[in-house]
């Protein structure tokens, strides 16, 4: 096959792009290198995308409608992976306006694309956050996500409600991934592990929010992407019974699918700071500080639902997965 990856440079981006280039595929990555963390980063996991044949990289703007099109007529791709947008809860509430353009229209000119080029499964990114404050443990996709906390979570709610309308309307089969946490090798700078293990090696305090009363379903890496790749090589089949609400029961409909993808098994703060510590071999300096607007207190995903309709478990232990992550960041940063 040859797939589109869009956020190729990313964190979940680069890991997927690697499993599907292992798998046989060609895969063309597209994405726009914003700053919104380290670009070098992004440029170092792109470099190593470049030493795999069969992967193509072009820096497009999902938000650019005309550069999108013009991409997909180049490029005679038949599934999407869609991961490109703009991530973080607590950016989005200092800066709103990049989640529209990238969550949002992008968003909407990705279904554009599918729909015009006839793509036979769309693959995209949501997240944990579109359960907002749900206490019912555990989160499972028939629960209510009508209570987003953030606008980052709004604009995933967003895309799972576009990409229901786009599949009834135009049969284009979408399937939704609601991402826990997600760490590992290459992972996100501005995500708390990364933040939090920067700091221990350097000797500088950790913030701790909520006083450390905060439950994580965070899920490794290889984890993820073997739930991204298993789901994007479901034959994405009409199935009768998948949203019983359908207006046009008798037609032939195409399938839109939500998952979860977590760890299924909750980490308090405490437990992963400590994992962190055992990791890097050096005790942290906590500085207490109250819960953060539009945080959560806890995510835990029931993952069933995905397990059932391709078979995959998630596998790792977050010491294995932590320990990972370190070994990584110490070889990345020469840490001696
Ligand atoms: P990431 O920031 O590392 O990757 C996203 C990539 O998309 C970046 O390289 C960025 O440059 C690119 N991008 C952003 N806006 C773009 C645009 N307008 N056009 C083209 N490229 C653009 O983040 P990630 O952790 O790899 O996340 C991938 C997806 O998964 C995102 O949609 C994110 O919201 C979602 N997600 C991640 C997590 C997590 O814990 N990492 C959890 C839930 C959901």
């Amino acid at each position: 096959m040859k797939i589109l990856i869009t956020g190729a440079a990313g964190f979940i981006g680069m890991h997927t792009a690697q499993r599907l280039i292992a798998d046989g595929h060609q895969v063309v990555g597209i994405d726009n290198l914003n700053d919104y963390y380290d670009v070098q980063l992004k440029r170092d996991r792109l470099a190593r995308l470049a030493e795999l044949p069969g992967f193509t990289f072009v820096q497009v703007d999902v938000a650019d409608r005309d550069a999108l099109m013009a991409l997909f007529d180049a490029h005679a791709v038949t599934r999407v992976v869609h991961l490109a947008a703009q991530a973080g809860v607590r950016y989005s509430i200092t800066n709103p306006h990049a989640y529209g353009e990238a969550n949002l229209v992008g968003f909407l000119n990705m279904l554009e694309a599918c729909r015009q080029h006839r793509i036979e499964h769309l693959v995209y990114a949501s997240s944990s956050s579109v359960y907002g404050g749900n206490r019912k443990m555990p989160f499972s996709e028939g629960d209510s996500v009508d209570h987003p906390v953030s606008l980052y979570a709004a604009t995933k709610k967003a895309n799972e409600l576009m990409a229901h309308a786009y599949s009834h309307l135009y049969a284009i089969p979408t399937t939704g991934l609601r991402f826990f946490t997600v760490y590992g090798p290459w992972g996100r700078p501005d995500m708390a592990y990364f933040s939090f293990t920067k700091a221990i090696v350097e000797g500088r305090p950790i913030q701790v929010f909520n006083n450390g009363d905060m439950l994580r379903d965070f899920t490794y890496i290889d984890d993820i992407v073997d739930g991204v790749v298993a789901t994007l090589y479901r034959p994405a089949t009409a199935d009768a019974a998948f949203d019983p609400l359908l207006p046009h029961p008798g037609r032939a409909q195409k399938p839109f699918r939500v998952f979860n993808i977590g760890n299924q098994d909750p980490v308090a703060l405490g437990d992963f700071i400590a994992a962190i510590e055992a990791a890097v071999g050096k005790s942290a300096i906590k500085e207490m500080l109250p819960m953060q607007p539009g945080d959560v207190q806890a995510t835990y995903a029931d993952v069933s639902a995905l397990a059932e309709w391709t078979g995959v478990q998630p596998k790792t232990s977050i010491r294995t997965g932590i320990d990972r992550f370190v070994a990584w960041y110490k070889a990345y940063y020469r840490v001696t």
